[in-house]
């Protein structure tokens, strides 16, 4: 038998947990959260309850095992509530960081810290309201430019569309319609908003740097446009728009430093290989519009405490032995040039904004698979020495004040949500949306079980 601690409860942490719990050994999975599941929870569109229900469903039954440990809220990092360095020293056979993506990516522009920008993880955070994010007001005006055309883009745009029923969204890409990145399905969500005759008009704006590098673009609004079927009732009166071939520069703000436009570089596409670059014209123009919000993808958070190169933590460049695709998940330290002993990493903290949650759950079951080579090659650890691990990890985070959630928490507070109604005021999938009130329910639970 083994132990590893896992950090990080999202599809890709849970994936390992489940596998490596079902070979037997013993698993500590320690998350920044107090619930578990990651973007599967917090990322997630609402309103997909079924997606959600399922994935929480399977992460229920993997913490639920005897062998299974969880932590929530106990976050990883320098300055946080246990540092890497203290994680390898507790004794444990293997650390696996599965923390996901925590850092956003901006492209740099001038003006990107005025009133009214904003990243995406934060707003999807703030409406799955993930504690530190929901109470967080944002304030979008009436005129929103979304800079991408990914899954995420569209996401928000349902947000904002549904929830927020502002007047106008409008994606913002550097490349042209064919580039389009988000999945044809997603588009359903928002499709009846879509203006059509004004994608016609962008088409016709954009025509010839499109017909230069040899596409078609009736071909393109074609079956862009034939991905509009089975759209979701329209919910508002807003209005969907596309702005293509064009890369913002810079966002206008006025005299209180509020966003009031984005100043646009006209773009053209240029052949790159197989795919297109877009390719700045030094043609400029003001966009006009209330609040900007960058889904231009996700870097690592590097205070996590690993090693970390531009955006991503740095794994192992050096393929060897009989399963060279090991180093893939070996977290490597380039100024020793060794590999970090015994520290792995999967899912978005190995591959930031890599695919939906079945590509996360591959992953952690690919790391599974490495792990398990490596754990053959350890002293196996008996009870005592879980329970010894055990001990000083609840030592260390009562010493540092920290308030670990467990499973029986976990399950009191999932009541508690269930049992608030709408007379209550808690309206749909109901979620306490701060730390303070999800321990103030689990205080609530501890005290009840102290007194029965
Ligand atoms: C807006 C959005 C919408 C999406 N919609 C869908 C969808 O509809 N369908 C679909 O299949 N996929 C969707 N995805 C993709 C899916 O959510 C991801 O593929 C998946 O969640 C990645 O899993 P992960 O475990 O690698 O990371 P995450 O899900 O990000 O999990 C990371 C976990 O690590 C914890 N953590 C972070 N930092 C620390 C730390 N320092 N210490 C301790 N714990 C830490 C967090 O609390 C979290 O629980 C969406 C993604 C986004 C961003």
């Amino acid at each position: 038998m083994h132990l590893v601690v896992v950090v990080g409860a999202g599809p890709a942490g849970m994936s390992v947990a489940n596998l490596l719990s079902k070979a037997g050994h013993e698993v500590i999975i320690l998350n920044r959260d107090i619930k578990f599941g990651g973007l599967a929870e917090y990322g997630i569109f609402p309103s997909k309850l079924k997606l959600r229900g399922g994935l929480r469903k399977s992460y229920w039954e993997i913490l639920e095992r005897p062998n299974v440990h969880y932590f929530g809220n106990v976050t990883v990092g320098n300055g946080r509530d246990l540092t890497v360095e203290e994680l390898r020293s507790l004794g444990a056979s293997a650390l696996v960081f599965a923390t996901g993506a925590q850092g956003t990516k901006t492209i740099g522009v001038e003006g990107d810290s005025a009133l009214g920008v904003y990243h995406a993880k934060d707003v999807v955070y703030h409406f799955n309201r993930l504690p530190g994010f929901s109470e967080r007001p944002f304030d979008m005006g009436r005129r929103v430019a979304v800079i991408g055309v990914g899954d995420v883009m569209v996401d928000i745009a349902h947000w904002l569309i549904r929830y927020k029923q502002v007047e106008q969204v409008t994606a913002i890409a550097r490349r042209g319609p064919l580039e389009r990145k988000y999945n044809p399905k997603e588009i359903r969500a928002v499709c009846a908003n879509i203006d059509q005759a004004a994608l016609q008009e962008e088409f016709a704006r954009i025509r010839p740097r499109l017909e230069a590098v040899g596409q078609d673009p009736d071909k393109i609004f074609k079956e862009m446009t034939e991905e509009f079927t089975k759209c979701e009732p329209k919910a508002s009166q807003t209005r969907m728009g596309f702005r293509f071939l064009a890369s913002p520069k810079r966002v206008l703000t006025d005299a209180n430093n509020r966003v009031r436009g984005l100043e646009i570089e006209e773009t053209k596409l240029e052949p790159k290989g197989q795919d297109t670059a877009a390719v700045g014209l030094k043609q400029y123009y003001e966009f006009p519009c209330d609040s900007v919000v960058f889904a231009v993808g996700d870097r690592v958070d590097e205070t996590v405490g690993l090693p970390y190169k531009n955006g991503v933590f740095v794994t192992n460049p050096k393929a060897s032995g009989n399963d060279p695709d090991d180093a893939l998940f070996q977290a490597y330290d380039e100024a020793s040039g060794k590999v970090v002993e015994g520290v792995f990493l999967t899912g978005w903290a190995r591959k930031a904004s890599e695919g939906l949650v079945g590509i996360a759950k591959r992953d952690g079951e690919w790391c599974a698979e490495v792990l398990t080579r490596y754990l053959g090659t350890q002293t196996p650890r008996d009870r005592t020495a879980v329970q010894g691990v055990l001990n000083r990890l609840r030592r260390l985070l009562e010493e540092r004040n920290v308030t670990a959630v467990g499973v029986d928490e976990l399950r009191a507070l999932e009541a508690a949500e269930k049992a608030c109604t709408e007379p209550q005021g808690c309206i749909g999938e109901f979620k306490f949306a701060t730390n303070q009130e999800m321990l103030q329910q689990i205080r609530r639970h501890r005290a009840k079980s102290v007194s029965v």
